[in-house]
Order: structure tokens, then sequence, then C-alpha cells
């Protein structure tokens, strides 16, 4: 679904990514891991184009993500993301703040979205926040609000650059479950998270970035026992 294809990217002089190569399948979760500055944000940000790259290519059902024949608003409406920041637009209701794309982008009935909305927030356990605005609920309450906002556009892939690590410990496992139901719906995902409790258990593969290189890829239980990486071995080892 989302092939890379020896992709360089630098900012300036520093490269930033080095001859990333890697696939992700329809329906597989991906975990993104590795040590401060090793490139998981800008590799994330790389496939919704908000970060250009010099070389490679990255495609997205066969198609050039940074070429001209890909809109960028198309891309934006496949791709959904999900930030560390949450973003929600502060003036309008959890609500409206999930009707908004849909009725501007998709020209969906302000009814149909409306009833959308409500499904999104019974999914993420906020529909009795609906009227609240997003500067009165909790930090894991906004992420949910965030990431029904990003499935109101039905995206096929979604992309999440460390969901969890600006909230409270209390409220990780709320965003993590969420994140969870949605794997197991079969939803694909490219996650950037140091929660490795959830890539051990929902990940189908992990890869392991150092230095603007993915050094290893593979399964949860090959990953955390036996990695062929040096580097990857001392990142886990480091967790413990
Ligand atoms: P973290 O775990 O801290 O979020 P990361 O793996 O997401 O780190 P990136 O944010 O992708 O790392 O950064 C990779 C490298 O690129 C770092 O050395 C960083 O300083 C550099 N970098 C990131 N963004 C920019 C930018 N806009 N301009 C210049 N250098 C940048
Ligand atoms: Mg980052």
């Amino acid at each position: 679904m989302i092939i890379f294809n020896q992709v360089n990217k630098w900012y300036g002089n520093y490269q930033a990514l080095t001859g990333v190569s890697a696939e992700i399948k329809s329906g597989e979760v991906v975990v993104v891991c590795g040590p401060s500055g090793s490139g998981k944000s800008t590799l994330i940000r790389t496939v919704n184009r908000l970060e250009p790259i010099e070389q490679g290519e990255i495609l997205f059902d066969g198609v050039n993500i940074h070429g001209s024949s890909m809109r960028l608003n198309h891309l934006r409406q496949r791709i959904g993301f999900v930030f560390q920041n949450f973003n929600l637009f502060p003036h309008v209701s959890v609500l409206e703040n999930i009707m908004m794309s849909p009725i501007k982008v998709l020209g969906v009935k302000k009814s149909e979205a409306r009833q959308q909305a409500g499904e999104l927030l019974e999914r993420v356990g906020m529909s009795h926040r609906a009227d609240a605005y997003p500067a009165q609920l909790s930090g894991g309450q906004q992420q949910r609000v965030a990431i029904a906002r990003a499935l109101a556009m039905k995206p096929p892939v979604m992309l999440f650059d460390e969901p969890t690590s600006a909230l409270d410990p209390e409220m990780v496992g709320e965003v993590l479950n969420v994140m969870r139901g949605l794997a197991q719906e079969g939803m694909t995902m490219m996650c950037v998270t140091h929660e490795m409790n959830f890539a051990r258990e929902v990940a189908d593969t992990i890869w392991f970035m150092d230095q603007g290189q993915i050094l290893e890829k593979s399964t949860p239980q090959q990953f955390f026992s036996s990695p062929t990486n040096a580097r990857a071995k001392r990142f886990i080892t480091d967790l413990a």
C-alpha cells in the first residue's frame, strides 16, 4: 500500500533519512521506534508530504506521493495523521471539530456529518462531551477526539507520531485502546511510539531506526527476543 524506495532526505547539509526502503501492506500495523533524533518523525511526515524528500520515491497504491500527479488534498484525505499535540480547532465544539472536514472537503451534508460524528465519538468513548470545547477536555480526551476527527475522512491509512507522549500517564491507556481497536478492525497504520507494550501486542512489524536509517525490520517477537542489529539490541536493553 505504501512503498518507500531508496528515500534520502536532507535538512540543509544534514542528512536526516538515508536509503530508506520499506513497505507497509494493506491492513498492516507498523510501529517505528528508535532513539531521539533518529528520523522517525521525519520519515512519517514524508508520507503525507509534510516534509519533502530529495531522492527516491514513496508510492501510495502505486502513485508517487511527492509527484505532481498526486494532489495534496487527495493525499491528506486518504492518509489520516494524529500528532503529539492534538491540534484540534479551539473555537468550535468537539462535534463540530469532527464534522468540519467532511462537510468542507468532501461535501457531505450537515445532517449526515453530524450523525457520522456522533458514531465516531461513540467509538472513541467521547459521546458525553460532544458539545464541549477542546480546552475543556483532558489531554487524553482531546487526543481521542483528534483520532475521531481524522477517521471522519474515512482514510484507508492512519499515521500516528507519538500520540501519547504529551499525555499524563493515566491517560495513555485510553488512547492506546482506541488505536488497538483500529488495528483490530484492520486499519493500515504507521505509528511512531515509545510504548513498547503496545508495539509488542499490536504491531505486525517493528522498524528500528537510527541515524536516518531503518536498521531492523522484524516481528515484535523477533525484535524483543533476538534483534539482529547491535544498536537495536542496546535500545531494548536500555528500555528494561
Ligand atoms: P524524537 O524521538 O526526539 O521525536 P525523531 O526520531 O522523531 O526524534 P526527527 O524529528 O525526525 O527525529 O529528527 C531527525 C533529525 O533531523 C534530528 O537530528 C533533528 O535535529 C533533525 N531535524 C528535524 N527537523 C528538522 C528541521 N526542520 N530542520 C533541521 N533539522 C531538523
Ligand atoms: Mg519525533
